[in-house]
């Protein structure tokens, strides 16, 4: 599996719809201080999930939308699509026979998030679930960002299982076990 591009429109400082192309498999990301670069990772956790304003750098999850700026207008939509190469299958279950998968999120300034794969309105849940275990999830470590490194030499022994179990691959059955557990 392996990150294409990102398709940003109304996110943060990308009002006009933007595409950033991941051609191969190491993409540097450089600017000025202010420039958007750290908008672009904040992307690709809200698109798989984040909840949380804070770990997006905002206060309340109407800080994704573009407020304004000082030659335009704000908007009142903000939508980003990653589009994820499949071709090695990285990605199994439903959505495992696609070559291409495309997972989408739309929030408007009400709030209201949808959630898209290949287009088709989806449940935030189906998108965690088809990258539980890869690594890639709102909070996994397929981002390190400053600062990740202390937090995990300094994480309690629970946290620490966590990123282990998800490297294993365990994650994903034990996600489906709590849920068996509960219904
Ligand atoms: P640095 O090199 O300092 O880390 P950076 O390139 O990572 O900078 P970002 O933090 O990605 O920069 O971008 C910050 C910019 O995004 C700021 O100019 C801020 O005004 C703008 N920004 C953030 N949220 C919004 C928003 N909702 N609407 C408009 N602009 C926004
Ligand atoms: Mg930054």
């Amino acid at each position: 599996m392996r990150l294409k591009s990102i398709k940003l429109a109304g996110f943060k400082s990308f009002v006009d719809p933007t595409t950033v192309p991941f051609p191969n498999n190491l993409t540097a990301i450089v600017g000025p201080n202010g420039c958007g670069k750290s908008n672009v990772i904040d992307a690709v956790r809200w698109v798989m999930g984040e909840s949380s304003a804070r770990y997006l750098r905002g206060e309340s999850m109407a800080d994704v939308i573009f407020n304004g700026s000082t030659t335009r207008k704000p908007v009142g939509q903000a939508s980003i699509e990653l589009i994820f190469d499949n071709q090695d299958g990285t990605l199994a279950g439903e959505y495992g026979r696609y070559a291409e998968i495309a997972v989408r999120r739309q929030v408007s300034r009400e709030g209201k998030s949808d959630y898209y794969l290949n287009g088709s309105k989806c449940r935030r849940k189906d998108i965690t679930d088809i990258f539980l275990g890869t690594g890639l999830g709102p909070r996994s470590y397929a981002i390190i960002e400053q600062g990740m490194i202390s937090r995990l030499i300094e994480a309690r022994p629970e946290e620490l299982r966590n990123y282990i179990e998800e490297a294993a691959g365990i994650s994903r059955y034990k996600e489906r076990r709590k849920e068996t557990e509960t219904r």
